[in-house]
Order: structure tokens, then C-alpha cells, then sequence
């Protein structure tokens, strides 16, 4: 087993120093969560359970904030009733 190298040692890695509000973090995502309105029943899963926030609940309907999505397909595996599908976008 190799050893484990210091920090001295280890290439220089960039640092996001924004917020993801100015730093739109989704356009690299290959896949993008897509809501069947008809079939949700708002139970809030997919918003809570977004480690992006990139689930908007305005009280009435959950949307896709698909600039901050990572595309990691929480949100779909979750969803009790599986109306979220992970679509190339
Ligand atoms: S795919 Fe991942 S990052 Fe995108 S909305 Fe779902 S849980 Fe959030
Ligand atoms: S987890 Fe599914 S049913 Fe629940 S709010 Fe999200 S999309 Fe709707």
C-alpha cells in the first residue's frame, strides 16, 4: 500500500470561492430530473432530499432549478410515486 502523500506534495485544485447562485453549477450535467406535474403528489421528498437545492417548492408546485442540478438522479430514485424521470438535456 502506497503511503499517503502530504499536502505539500499534492497538485494545487481549484476552489469554487462563489455562491452557487452566481456560479451556475448545471450546465455540465448530462442528465436533467423531469417532473410529471400529473403524477406528483407534492409530498416534498425531492426538495428535501436535493443535496443542490436545485428543487423549488413556491407553495404550489415543485419545479426543476435545472442551472443548479448535478444530474446525480436523487431526487428520481426517491420519488415515492416515480414521476421524476432523468432525461439527456
Ligand atoms: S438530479 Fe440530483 S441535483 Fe438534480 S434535482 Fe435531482 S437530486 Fe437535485
Ligand atoms: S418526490 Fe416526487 S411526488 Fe414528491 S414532490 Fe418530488 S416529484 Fe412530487
Amino acid at each position: 500500500m502506497s503511503e499517503l502523500k502530504g499536502w505539500r506534495e499534492i497538485p494545487i485544485g481549484g476552489v469554487a470561492w462563489k455562491l452557487s447562485i452566481e456560479n451556475k453549477t448545471g450546465d455540465w450535467s448530462p442528465f436533467k430530473p423531469k417532473i410529471d406535474q400529473t403524477k406528483c403528489t407534492k409530498c416534498l421528498i425531492c426538495w428535501i432530499l436535493c443535496p443542490d437545492m436545485a428543487m423549488e417548492w413556491d407553495g404550489e408546485k415543485v419545479r426543476e432549478k435545472h442551472d443548479y442540478c448535478k444530474g446525480c438522479g436523487i431526487c428520481a430514485n426517491e420519488c415515492p410515486v416515480k414521476c421524476i424521470s432523468m432525461v439527456r438535456g
